[in-house]
């Protein structure tokens, strides 16, 4: 009996013809990423868990341009295995190994919204509040399968920035350590890192963390404590 071709899997994801493997969604959602704003200017990143391997996607690129074959593949230390197009790691790759050993996430990403950072000055201290929200629904508490309620108030703490993004590993630990409840961390001028157990639900707690985050500024606008509990609205009950 003639035997099939053994093709190498790797060879196959990196042609981009199987979609759920990180060397084609990290560009995909990388692009998806610039679209929204979140990672221009060569800034911002994502990473993807796959099986025991992690694939995070290379520095200083357009990151709406990245390749399958760009990719860095990491073991689950974070040690370099495969640089394909001897590029340049991501300097996040700290900041990413964070959520994957403090929260065993599937997947985290680095965006450097504006409204991230706005959010990340509307408040002086170390959290970001919001509550009385339909959009908190999005965010699950923490790693546990729970959900956050309408009526819950959504902290993110938030670090101060430093020079060298990798040097914000340490105070990123820290915050995830004081906030276990938190699937994000704000950078004050700079940004937010956003984790989940995959990359679908990185992809959700990112958009409804960033709808949230435009909306407290908003709020803040029009003289409305983000944190405050509804007071005098009078709609049918
Ligand atoms: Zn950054």
């Amino acid at each position: 009996m003639k035997r099939a071709k053994v093709v190498e899997t790797d060879d196959i994801n990196k042609n981009g013809e199987d979609e759920k493997h990180p060397n084609f969604l990290i560009p995909k959602l990388c692009s998806w990423m610039y679209d929204l704003k979140w990672a221009t200017g060569t800034g911002g990143g994502m990473s993807v868990k796959h099986g025991d391997f992690i694939y995070m996607a290379p520095s200083g690129v357009q990151k709406e341009m990245i390749k399958p074959g760009e990719i860095f593949k990491c073991n689950a230390s974070g040690e370099v295995l495969e640089n394909p197009a001897s590029l340049k790691l991501t300097e996040c790759a700290p900041l990413f190994m964070n959520a994957y050993s403090i929260r065993n996430a599937g997947a985290v990403l680095h965006s450097h919204s504006k409204d991230a950072v706005l959010a990340s000055l509307i408040f002086k201290g170390k959290e970001f509040r919001i509550s009385h929200q339909e959009m908190l629904k999005g965010i699950k508490k923490g790693s546990s399968n729970e959900p956050h309620k309408y009526i819950d108030t959504l902290i993110v703490p938030i670090v101060e920035n430093v020079l060298y993004e990798k040097d914000l590993t340490r105070r990123m630990k820290k915050a995830m350590e004081l906030y276990p409840e938190s699937n994000a961390v704000l950078v004050r001028r700079h940004g937010v890192y956003i984790w989940g157990k995959n990359w679908q639900q990185a992809k959700t707690q990112a958009e409804c963390y960033h709808y949230l985050f435009k909306l407290a500024v908003k709020l803040k606008q029009l003289g409305i404590e983000p944190d405050q509990a509804p007071a005098g609205e009078n709609g049918i009950a």
